[in-house]
């Protein structure tokens, strides 16, 4: 088991290793402005998904890969797995 990271680590087993590459785009980047709900700045549990003025900010260090993006958008979201040995490795 790895060392937790601090007392009271909650995912001591859960590492992260950001990619220089984002693994996440989208297929019309104006689209977004007339997107009626902008789910994806609600549903992301880990805030990818933000808006700077009217320029959707995509934070993609932070995903922990969990999917619900591509699910609430598919038609723009090009979601996927980062590059091997890149993104969330689960130790057991
Ligand atoms: S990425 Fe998808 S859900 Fe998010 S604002 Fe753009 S069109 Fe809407
Ligand atoms: S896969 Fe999950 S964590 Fe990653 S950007 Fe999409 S909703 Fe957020």
């Amino acid at each position: 088991m790895l060392p937790a990271k601090f007392p009271g680590d909650p995912l001591p087993l859960v590492e992260f290793k950001a990619s220089e590459v984002s693994h996440i785009a989208l297929r019309d980047v104006k689209g977004c402005l007339s997107c009626e709900n902008k789910p994806c700045t609600y549903i992301c549990p880990s805030q990818v998904y933000e808006w700077e003025e009217d320029t959707l900010k995509i934070n993609y260090v932070r995903c922990i890969e969990c999917g619900a993006c591509s699910k609430v958008c598919p038609t723009n979201i090009l979601w996927q797995y980062p590059p091997g040995g890149y993104g969330v490795t689960y130790h057991y």
